[in-house]
């Protein structure tokens, strides 16, 4: 459930267009990073100059795609989306630079995967809109400069901490995403519901926010499967039971913690005697990609109180323990 849009169907798809906020007034929460930028594009806007780089960092489905988005809407510009590994070699990146006009915004998504050859690229088209294009090999080496409408690079990461340094001191704007506090998870999926004309109570959208792992895609993705259950076992109003029922259903557990949280809580706990455990060891036993729990899972999970990061490994808390009815007994400390 906390995966990537692209593995939606096409219907899903289609409500996911539909739910994504268009400006700033629609884009719940963030509020320190909404009120900068809104500041950096309005006084871009007054100058007549392109925005600065913005670098948006913050786990999975907090909001970074649609906020380049809104970005691009309030600045009038054109936006084209690329990301990291799709630029394979550096004229892929040439390719998209030298089609932009004045003021457009390039978004790269998963700009931490980037090729290094193809950042050493982006570098002198941050700075100086220009990027220097090798011709031939050997003798008849040589390079020609090519410049570049003067434009706004937007970058998302899951992991600011694995971008270069060069890289990371090209963007004028920097901003962190948080994860969402189920009050305004709540507010996020009652205007998803206005929008899909979807009657849902108080109480069962505040059920769905508080199990969503504070992430707006993973409420968003939530209500539409908690809606087939109100369409097909009630009469299409999304009540408190019916959501009970969906979200048990899709083995979302009571403190919104999905299948693969509760597997690595019990590697760490079963296996591993609470931790202190690496990160790889936890990866191999849950049969899943470090980096996934490394971005995807661990953040919620530490934010949550679950787990402690620690010098020798990932730990698990006492919370933990009581989450899985689990007697602690002082944990692998004692
Ligand atoms: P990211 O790029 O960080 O992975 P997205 O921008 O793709 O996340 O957001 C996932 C979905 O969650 C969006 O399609 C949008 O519908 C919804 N969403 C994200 N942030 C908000 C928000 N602040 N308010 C309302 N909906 C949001």
């Amino acid at each position: 459930l906390s995966g990537d849009d692209e593995h939606l169907s096409s219907s899903d798809r289609e409500v996911e267009r539909a739910l994504r906020p268009l400006s700033f007034e629609d884009f719940a929460g963030q509020q320190k990073v909404l009120e900068n930028l809104q500041v950096f594009v309005g006084a871009a806007l007054k100058r007549g100059e392109p925005l600065d780089h913005v670098l948006l960092h913050g786990p999975p489905g907090l909001g970074k795609t649609t906020l380049a988005n809104i970005i691009a809407n309030e600045l009038n510009a054109d936006i084209k989306i690329t990301s990291g590994p799709v630029l394979e070699k550096p004229s892929d990146l040439a390719g998209l630079l030298t089609n932009l006009d004045e003021g457009d915004v390039l978004f790269i998504d998963e700009i931490h995967r980037l090729n290094p050859v193809v950042e050493e690229y982006l570098y002198s088209a941050m700075e100086d809109y220009r990027i220097d294009i090798m011709l031939d090999t050997g003798p008849n080496a040589r390079t020609i400069q090519i410049s570049l409408s003067p434009f706004t690079l937007i970058g998302a990461t899951t992991r600011s901490g694995l971008l270069t340094s060069p890289l990371r001191a090209r963007f004028g704007i920097n901003a962190r995403l948080e994860y969402y506090d189920a009050e305004l998870l709540s507010k996020i999926v009652s205007r998803s519901c206005g929008i899909l004309d979807t009657p849902i109570d108080r109480q069962a959208a505040f059920e769905i926010a508080r199990r969503s792992r504070g992430t707006p895609r993973i409420a968003n993705n939530l209500l539409r499967r908690t809606r087939d259950f109100a369409d097909i076992k009630g009469d299409g109003t999304i009540r408190i039971d019916i959501a009970r029922m969906a979200l048990d259903a899709l083995n979302v557990d009571h403190d919104g913690l999905d299948e693969m949280d509760n597997r690595i809580l019990q590697t760490i706990i079963e296996k591993f005697k609470g931790g202190p455990v690496g990160l790889s060891t936890i990866a191999t036993a849950c049969s899943e990609e470090a980096e996934t729990i490394e971005e995807v899972y661990e953040p919620f999970l530490i934010k949550e109180g679950y787990i402690k990061r620690t010098s020798r490994g990932r730990q698990a808390t006492e919370a933990a323990y009581k989450h899985l009815g689990l007697d602690f007994g002082g944990g692998a400390e004692a």
